[in-house]
């Protein structure tokens, strides 16, 4: 058992090689929270997001996770959702390292197969459903405006 730094409590450390938690669960919690309400805030518009890391479409995603989980809608942590666009690959500049790409050509499958790799890449960045990741910024719900002005 170690005390935590910020509130006293005693609690059960987890350590690994490089990382040694000072604080306990709750302070942590508590920090990130507060990092969380630091991001800058964006209305919503329709905007796809994450509420407490999940991933969802729109509000009624929302609140089925809400009532899934037995959550309060006011209390989600709700960022932007962000589509991650993925890089082509340049064959060349990827290869460099094993063979003279200036000196000599690269076997032709090689290259066909980088070009329809690139030809995926591409169609999966200019569709619509994709992968997302969450971004440091903060979405604000019509719904829970409400509720919480209702109160
Ligand atoms: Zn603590």
């Amino acid at each position: 058992m170690i005390k935590c730094e910020k509130c006293g409590k005693e609690f059960e450390a987890k350590t690994s090689h490089s990382f040694r938690m000072e604080t306990c669960f709750e302070c942590q919690k508590k920090k990130l929270h507060e990092m969380y309400l630091a991001y800058p805030v964006e209305e919503y518009t329709g905007q796809l997001f994450f509420a407490n890391g999940e991933f969802c479409q729109n509000i009624e995603d929302f609140y089925e996770l809400c009532k899934r989980k037995n959550l309060n809608p006011d209390e989600m942590e709700i960022v932007k959702a962000q589509k991650v666009e993925f890089p082509e690959l340049d064959i060349d500049d990827f290869l460099c390292d094993y063979v003279n790409t200036e000196e000599s050509d690269l076997p032709e499958v090689i290259i066909e197969a980088a070009e329809k790799f690139n030809d995926v890449v591409k169609k999966y960045n200019q569709s619509e459903h994709g992968y997302y990741e969450g971004i440091s910024i903060r979405i604000k719900l019509p719904a829970q405006n409400a509720k919480t002005e209702s109160r």
